[in-house]
C-alpha cells in the first residue's frame, strides 16, 4: 500500500516540538515560531528565527530552544544536512537530560529523513538510554513514536509495535492533540505493517480526530490521502478523487511539494484505470522530477511504471521501454535503501548487545570482588586494598554508564571494533572510508574500494557448525589485515562481508592485489582437508563526482555481479 511508504517521508513533517523555555516575551516568540513550523508556514518561521537570533545570549536556555527550532525549520524547508549539522552542534555542548533527549530525538528524525539510517539509529539509541530519567510525556511520546517509525521501517515490526504503544500512552498522558495525532498515526501504520488491518483502521480513525483538532495541515492532508487510497482500493474512484483533491489542497497550502506529487500520482493512477491514458501520462510524467529529487524511489518507480503502461496503451513503444528501464533503476534504489536501512538497524542492535554484555561482565566482576572482600575479612590490609579495588570498580562502572548513555562519541569509539575478528566494524569502516575519500580528493590521489563476500558461507555453517564458521571468519580477517597494511584498511561490514579500502591504488593495481588474495584463499583451502571456501570481490575506483554512497553502490553492484557470474572471482565496476 503506498500510504505506508508515504509515511516514511512524513518523518520530517512530524519533527519534534520543543518544551519549556525561559522568559515571558521570548517564550511567546519561540512559541509562535513553533506553531509556524507546525502549520507549515516555514518561511515566516524562518523570518522570526533570524530576527530573534541576535538578541539571544549564547548559552541561555532560550538560545538552546532557538537552536532546536532552527534545526527543525531547516529540515522542514528541505535543508536536511544543515538541520542535522545544527542539532549535532547542539549535542556537543552540555545539556540537561530533557533537552538532550529532545535534541537526540530531533537528530534521529532528521537523519532518518535524510536516509542516514545508521546515524539515525545511533541517535535513537542514545535517546532511548535516557528514557528512565525523563518524565515529560510529550518528549517521551515523540521519542517513542519516532523510534517506532524507524524500527518499523527497518523491518522490526514487533519492537516497533511495543514502542508505538508506549508512544500512544505517553501522548495520551500529555493531553496534547498534536502528540495524540502523531503517535496515533504511527501506531496505525505499524499495526498495518504487522498485518492487523482492522486495528490499523481503528487507530487511524482515532488519530484523525486529534489531527483535526491540532490543525496540522500536513497530517490532515496525509489522512485525506490515506482515505482516498482506501476508497480507491474499494473501487470507489469518484469519492477517491474527491479526497485526493482535498489532500492536494492541504499539501499545497502547507507548501509540501512531496505530498502534492504523491497525491497527483494517485490521481494519475485513477485516470489510467479509467482509461484516460493521455491525461494519466502527462500527470504522472510531471511528478517525476519532484519524486526523483526527493529520492522517493518507490513512488518514482510507480510513476515510471504508470508512464510506461500509459505510453504502451497509446502505442508509444520506445517511450514505454525507456520508462520501464527507469522503473527498474528506481526499484533497485529502493531495494538498496531497504537493505541499508536494515543493515543500519542490525549494526546498532549489535552494538547495544555488546554493550549489554560488557555491562553484565562488569557487574559479575563487581560481585566477585565483593565475595573476595568477605573472604579477606581477617586481613585488614588486604581488605583495605580490595575496598579500594571495589571503589575503583564502582567509579569505572559509573563512568561507563555515564559515558555510554551521554557521550555518544566516546561510546562509539568503544564499539568500533568487531568482537569476533578484531577488524573495525561497519560504522567505523565507512566512517574511515568517508575520511579517506576526502583525503584522496584533496591530494588528487586514486582510491579503490573493494567489497568481498565469502561464497556459500551458509553451507560452511551448516556442514561444520557455527564455531568452525567463526574460525573461518577470523582466518579471513587475519589474512586481510596481513595483506593490506596501512594506508589501506579493512573492516567487517556484515556477517561474512568485508570491506577493503585501498587509498592510492587505481582499479588495475588493486585488481592485482585482490586477485593474489583471492588465489591465496583458494590455495589455503587445498591445504585444508575439510573446509573449502572461496570469496567473491567487487571493486570500484573513486570517480570525480562520487560520494561515499555512489562508490559503495558501484562496488556492491560489482560484487553482486561476481556472485551472479558464478562466484570465486573478482569483478571491477564499469569505469
Ligand atoms: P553467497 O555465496 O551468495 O554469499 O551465499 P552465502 O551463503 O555466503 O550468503 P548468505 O548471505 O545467504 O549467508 C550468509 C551466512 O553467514 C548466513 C549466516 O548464518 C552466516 N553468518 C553471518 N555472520 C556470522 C558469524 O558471525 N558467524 C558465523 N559462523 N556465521 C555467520
Ligand atoms: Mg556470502
Ligand atoms: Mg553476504
Amino acid at each position: 500500500m503506498s500510504w505506508i511508504r508515504f509515511r516514511k517521508y512524513l518523518a520530517v513533517a512530524a519533527l519534534v516540538p520543543v518544551v519549556a523555555w525561559a522568559s515571558g516575551d521570548l517564550e511567546g516568540k519561540l512559541d509562535q515560531i513553533r506553531q509556524l513550523n507546525y502549520t507549515g508556514q516555514i518561511a515566516q518561521a524562518r523570518l522570526l528565527l533570524d530576527q530573534l537570533a541576535p538578541t539571544l545570549r549564547a548559552t541561555s536556555s532560550a538560545a538552546v530552544e532557538h537552536a532546536l527550532l532552527d534545526a527543525h525549520n531547516l529540515a522542514l524547508s528541505g535543508n536536511l544536512d544543515a538541520g542535522l549539522d545544527s542539532v549535532s552542534a547542539l549535542l556537543d555542548i552540555p545539556l540537561d537530560d530533557l533537552t538532550r533527549t529532545r535534541a537526540l530525538t530531533l537528530a534521529a528524525n532528521i537523519a532518518a529523513a535524510n536516509r542516514e539510517h545508521e546515524q539515525a539509529f545511533g541517535f535513537l539509541r542514545d535517546a532511548l538510554t535516557m528514557r528512565d530519567r525523563i518524565d515529560d510525556p510529550r518528549t517521551l511520546s515523540q521519542l517513542f513514536s519516532n523510534g517506532a517509525q524507524m524500527l518499523a521501517a527497518a523491518g522490526e515490526v514487533q519492537s516497533a509495535l511495543a514502542l508505538g504503544r508506549e508512544a500512544a500512552q505517553a501522548a495520551q498522558a500529555s493531553g496534547i492533540a498534536r502528540e495524540q495525532c502523531t503517535a496515533g498515526q504511527r501506531l496505525a501504520w505499524v499495526k498495518q505493517l504487522a498485518g492487523d488491518l482492522d486495528a490499523a483502521a481503528e487507530a487511524s480513525l482515532a488519530a484523525l480526530a486529534y489531527c483535526r483538532q491540532a490543525g496540522d495541515r500536513v497530517f490532515s492532508a496525509t489522512l485525506a490521502l490515506q482515505k482516498a487510497e482506501l476508497l480507491e482500493s474499494r473501487g470507489d474512484r469518484l469519492a477517491a478523487l474527491e479526497y485526493l483533491a482535498r489532500s492536494r489542497q492541504l499539501f499545497a497550502d502547507a507548501g509540501y511539494d512531496r505530498g502534492l506529487s504523491i497525491a497527483r500520482l494517485r490521481e494519475a493512477a485513477i485516470l489510467a484505470d479509467q482509461g484516460h491514458f493521455e491525461q494519466a501520462l502527462v500527470l504522472a510524467e510531471a511528478q517525476l522530477p519532484t519524486l526523483a529529487q526527493a529520492r522517493l524511489w518507490d513512488h518514482l518507480a510507480e510513476a515510471h511504471g504508470l508512464v510506461a503502461s500509459a505510453a504502451r496503451q497509446l502505442g508509444q513503444k520506445s517511450r514505454a521501454l525507456e520508462h520501464l528501464d527507469e522503473k527498474v533503476i528506481a526499484e533497485q534504489r529502493q531495494h538498496e535503501r531497504e537493505r541499508s536501512h536494515r543493515l543500519a538497524y542490525l549494526q546498532i542492535a549489535l552494538e547495544l548487545d555488546k554493550h549489554a554484555t560488557r555491562m553484565a561482565q562488569l557487574h559479575q566482576q563487581a560481585r566477585r570482588e565483593a565475595l573476595l572482600r568477605q573472604s579477606r575479612e581477617q586481613d585488614s590490609q588486604l581488605q583495605r586494598l580490595s575496598y579500594l579495588g571495589a571503589g575503583l570498580l564502582g567509579v569505572i562502572l559509573t563512568l561507563l554508564v555515564v559515558q555510554a548513555s551521554r557521550e555518544r562519541r566516546h561510546y562509539r569509539q568503544l564499539a568500533r571494533r568487531d568482537a569476533l575478528t578484531g577488524l573495525v566494524n561497519h560504522s567505523r569502516f565507512f566512517e574511515r572510508l568517508d575520511q579517506a575519500i576526502k583525503r584522496s580528493r584533496a591530494r588528487d590521489q586514486a582510491l579503490t574500494l573493494v567489497l568481498g563476500d565469502i561464497d556459500h558461507f551458509k553451507r560452511v555453517n551448516d556442514q561444520h557448525g557455527h564455531q568452525t564458521g567463526d574460525a573461518v571468519l577470523r582466518r579471513v580477517a587475519a589474512r586481510l589485515q596481513a595483506s593490506f597494511p596501512s594506508p589501506a584498511f579493512c573492516g567487517r561490514i556484515g556477517g561474512e562481508e568485508f570491506g577493503i579500502a585501498l587509498p592510492g591504488l587505481d582499479t588495475d593495481q588493486a585488481l592485482k592485489d585482490i586477485e593474489n588474495l583471492r588465489q591465496s584463499i583458494n590455495q589455503q583451502r587445498r591445504h585444508d582437508g575439510t573446509i573449502r571456501i572461496s570469496m567473491s570481490f567487487g571493486l570500484a575506483q573513486l570517480r570525480d563526482g562520487d560520494q561515499l554512497l555512489e562508490l559503495r553502490q558501484r562496488a556492491d553492484e560489482a560484487l553482486y555481479q561476481a556472485k551472479r557470474e558464478g562466484r570465486d572471482r573478482t569483478v571491477p565496476a564499469r569505469p
